[in-house]
């Protein structure tokens, strides 16, 4: 879904980095880094952070084709 906010553990906010690590790891980006550079320049240090933006999948945008509301009204 969305990218949560805070940190579920620690409450850190972690929102704000999620397009900056996807920025980060894109084959598009000539200065490519591996995730664990990645999460080290965003200074997440603690795992319970770490793991928000590592196991966060990112689907709004697939969830938004079932709108069940289109075409009604
Ligand atoms: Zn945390």
């Amino acid at each position: 879904m969305i990218i949560p906010v805070r940190c579920f553990t620690c409450g850190k906010v972690v929102g704000h980095m999620w397009n900056d690590f996807l920025q980060m790891i894109s084959e598009s980006n000539p200065n490519k880094k591996d995730m664990k550079s990645a999460l080290d320049e965003l200074r997440l240090n603690r795992y319970c952070c770490r793991r928000m933006i590592l196991t966060h999948c990112d689907l709004i945008d697939k969830l938004l084709n079932y709108n069940i509301y289109k075409g009604q009204s």
